[in-house]
């Protein structure tokens, strides 16, 4: 969105005169970056906010009313005039409008949004982006995460180490979540020493892997101020539309809840916002997975999937594996991008005449990490997730 924007504000600035080449570029940029182009166009030259259609609709209508002015005056006119003239006396949206070269309103607005201490974007410019992200994964169904960050015992690292050296790990720490985000994640201080990142068309599990990028640089950090050397860490919740929350509150409150457990657990660490404890996630995978013995000289067997849960598979193999065994089971689809590779112990082998049926539970990834992959799984392969109680089912 910020690209668009930059295209037409470096199109205005080069080419406002050359009235051709700046509409070729919003038809360009319309073309290339879809029909969100307008409202941003109109906003700009505006400051008001349209929705696409409106914003779209009333582009064309300036273009036409430049054509007319043009004709009744008999004399070039230029494009801004036309807007101008546009708005205050055809739309009737502006009604005072007043001037103001652009570069210094962008540079009014850059200001306003953003946090003078850390150069990150403020909390209100985090309030409308969010709403407009939440709004976007709506409109195309798509998703996006959420990861709140809050520095851990900052209080006592002002008090041991002085205010102004609290502000000087601030910097650096928000330096790092500029340098570790990717360029279309948005790097927010939502409020004293707590940080957010907004990850547009993110899962879980991935806003996970940047968080924890993150957690780790920050832990590495070593800061020197006033000839003192001293550390900090942080922690992090993460959470995810649509699968945590629908609307931006509740969103907001279910990465506060994550964040919380961290702190709660021990701190200089990432919590992802749990699905409901009481019940575990299954989904039933029947694609083909690969075993292997946790033995570099083993090959690996070729089972069938039966089931997948948040802590293990099922699967059906043509020969037994020793309860206890730990494997390492590899699960690959033309509709997953990256292979899933899982450790795990065999935990129940049931014989039946041509084949085993083997449960596993997995080892090194918990529960809701179990239900990232499930539920992940589940979206790219197209398959209903259930959602089963623990009370009436022990596991697989
Ligand atoms: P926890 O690990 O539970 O988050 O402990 P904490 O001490 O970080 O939590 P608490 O919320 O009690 O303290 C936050 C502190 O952050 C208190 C406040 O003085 C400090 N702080 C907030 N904004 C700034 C700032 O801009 N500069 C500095 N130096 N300190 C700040
Ligand atoms: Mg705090
Ligand atoms: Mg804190």
């Amino acid at each position: 969105m910020n690209d668009i924007r930059q295209t037409i504000i470096d199109s205005l600035n080069c080419n406002l005169s050359e009235n051709s080449e700046f509409l070729e570029t919003i038809q360009n940029l319309a073309e290339t970056e879809g029909e969100e182009t307008y409202p941003i166009l109109l906003n700009i030259l505006t400051h008001l906010e349209f929705n696409t259609k409106d914003a779209k609709s009333n582009w064309h209508q300036i273009i036409k009313h430049q054509s007319l002015l043009e004709t009744k005056l008999e004399r070039p006119v230029k494009l801004i005039t036309a807007i101008c003239d546009y708005f205050s006396e055809v739309s009737k949206n502006l009604q005072t409008p007043t001037m103001i070269e652009l570069q210094v309103l962008e540079e009014t607005r850059k200001v306003s949004r953003s946090d003078g201490l850390t150069g990150l974007f403020n909390r209100r410019f985090f309030d409308e982006t969010l709403e407009g992200e939440i709004n976007r994964a709506i409109r195309y169904e798509g998703n996006f995460s959420l990861i709140f960050f809050d520095l851990d015992n900052f209080k006592n690292l002002n008090d041991t180490w002085g205010h102004l050296a609290g502000d000087l790990t601030l910097k650096r720490v928000a330096e790092i979540l500029i340098l570790e985000k990717r360029t279309e994640d948005i790097a927010c201080r939502y409020g004293g020493e707590e940080l957010v990142l907004i990850l547009p068309e993110t899962q879980k599990i991935n806003a996970l892997v940047i968080a924890e990028r993150i957690r780790q640089q920050v832990e590495e950090l070593k800061l020197d101020f006033d000839s003192k050397s001293f550390g900090v860490t942080l922690s992090g919740g993460v959470a995810s539309y649509p699968t945590d929350a629908q609307d931006t509150k509740s969103l907001i409150h279910a990465a506060d809840v994550a964040l919380y457990q961290a702190k709660e657990s021990g701190r200089n660490r990432i919590f992802l916002h749990a699905v409901d404890k009481r019940h575990y996630i299954r989904i039933d995978f029947a694609g083909e997975v690969q075993v292997s013995k946790v033995d570099p000289e083993h090959k690996p067997i070729k089972v069938q999937g039966k089931n997948f849960s948040s802590s293990g598979l099922l699967f059906e193999s043509p020969v037994s594996i020793e309860i206890g065994t730990q494997v390492q089971v590899q699960i690959a689809d033309q509709d997953i991008e990256k292979p899933i590779i899982v450790k795990a112990k065999v935990a129940r082998v049931e014989k039946f005449d041509s084949y085993f049926d083997i449960g596993i539970a997995f080892l090194e990834i918990n529960d809701t990490e179990g239900s990232e992959i499930a539920q992940t799984l589940a979206k790219n392969l197209g398959i209903p997730i259930h959602q089963i109680s623990r009370k009436n089912d022990a596991g697989i």
